[in-house]
Order: C-alpha cells, then sequence, then structure tokens
C-alpha cells in the first residue's frame, strides 16, 4: 500500500516514506508524511532555521522541537 506525500502530493511507498513530527512543549502539533526529496528539503530548512532560531531542535528521530 502507497500513501500520498503531504507536501508535493506524489505517491510514496511506504518504506520510502518520512514522517516529521513538529512538536512545541513536547506536544505533537504537526505531522507530516513525506516523500525523501521533500523529507530533504525540510530538514534543510529547519537546519537553517536553527543557525537563527537556537530554540529549534531535531532529534534523532527527526521529530522537529520548538522549545
Ligand atoms: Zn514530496
Amino acid at each position: 500500500m502507497s500513501d500520498s506525500c503531504d507536501a508535493c502530493g506524489s505517491s510514496v511507498e511506504d518504506a520510502l516514506a518520512r514522517t516529521i513530527r513538529l512538536s512545541v512543549d513536547r506536544s505533537t502539533v504537526d505531522e507530516q508524511r513525506l516523500c525523501p526529496g521533500c523529507f530533504a528539503e525540510w530538514i534543510d530548512r529547519y537546519e537553517q532555521q536553527m543557525r537563527t532560531e537556537p530554540d529549534v531542535t531535531i532529534d534523532e528521530e527527526n521529530d522537529i522541537i520548538v522549545d
């Protein structure tokens, strides 16, 4: 079974899909299922944001945490 990417809408196999969770104050406020390309863009965007916004971190499970 395959589902579509939340960002670009193209279908993506479960084996390739990545899920990103955006958490604020330890509660999940957004969860997106992404294809590998959109996942890489997300990480790039948040890594840039982390340089200017020290409160944003990405943990080892690719959860994006905003304290
Ligand atoms: Zn995508």
